[in-house]
């Protein structure tokens, strides 16, 4: 499966900001963007002015990078949050919201999302009690998400579980640490998510 294997901390450096790919490192003063916080390469630390549509294509790269998805498979997202009823911003948010490996992240069963996405092609993750290895499945309101029986001594999920229960959980979801299992309780509102993130951008991007 195809995947982006561009250094983690340098497409932080990229956007200007943390997007929380590395798990505990990006918690602690090692993080790239608390020492370096200017563009990778030759040129990085000249300053310029972007364009509107420079702008908009940071925050769609920028969101891309968060989620860990290539252009392909967010263009795919993209038409079907536009097709879909309601606010396309919102649509888009929500469907990447749901997917298995971003759940799975928030949940604290993986220590960022790329770490949760393994966990989940390797067969770890139960959804209402069935096996699911598919990273962009979508979870539905009411789903519970558990740490399959095999999986629950694996070390790395315990310790993603314990750094991520002493921060705190989502308020959309409903996490049981000891048994290693969540519902997903409701969707998240916009005001849930980040302020840092702007779709109205992408919209704006996709829209030309
Ligand atoms: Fe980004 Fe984490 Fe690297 Fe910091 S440590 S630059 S937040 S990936």
């Amino acid at each position: 499966m195809a995947r982006n294997l561009e250094p983690k901390c340098k497409q932080c450096r990229r956007e200007g900001e943390k997007l929380f790919l590395k798990g505990v490192k990006c918690y602690s003063d090692k993080c790239a963007i608390e020492r370096r916080n200017y563009p990778p390469g030759q040129h990085g630390q000249k300053k310029g002015r972007l364009s509107d549509y420079g702008v908009q294509l940071r925050e769609k790269q920028k969101i891309r990078r968060i989620y860990g998805i290539l252009e392909k498979q967010f263009r795919h997202i993209y038409r079907t949050a536009d097709r879909s009823r309601g606010i396309t911003g919102n649509n888009l948010l929500q469907i990447l919201e749901c997917r298995l490996d971003n759940v799975t992240y928030l949940m604290g069963f993986g220590a960022s999302r790329a770490e949760a996405r393994q966990i989940v092609r390797h067969d770890c993750i139960l959804v209402n009690g069935k096996r699911v290895n598919i990273p962009a499945y979508s979870v539905k309101m009411g789903d519970v998400i558990e740490v399959a029986a095999k999986a629950k001594n694996h070390l790395r999920i315990k310790s993603a579980l314990e750094v991520a229960n002493s921060r705190n959980f989502p308020s959309w979801l409903d996490i049981n640490v000891k048994e290693m299992k969540g519902i997903y309780k409701n969707y998240p509102d916009r005001a849930d998510l980040p302020s840092t993130i702007n779709e109205s951008l992408i919209v704006e991007l996709y829209s030309k």
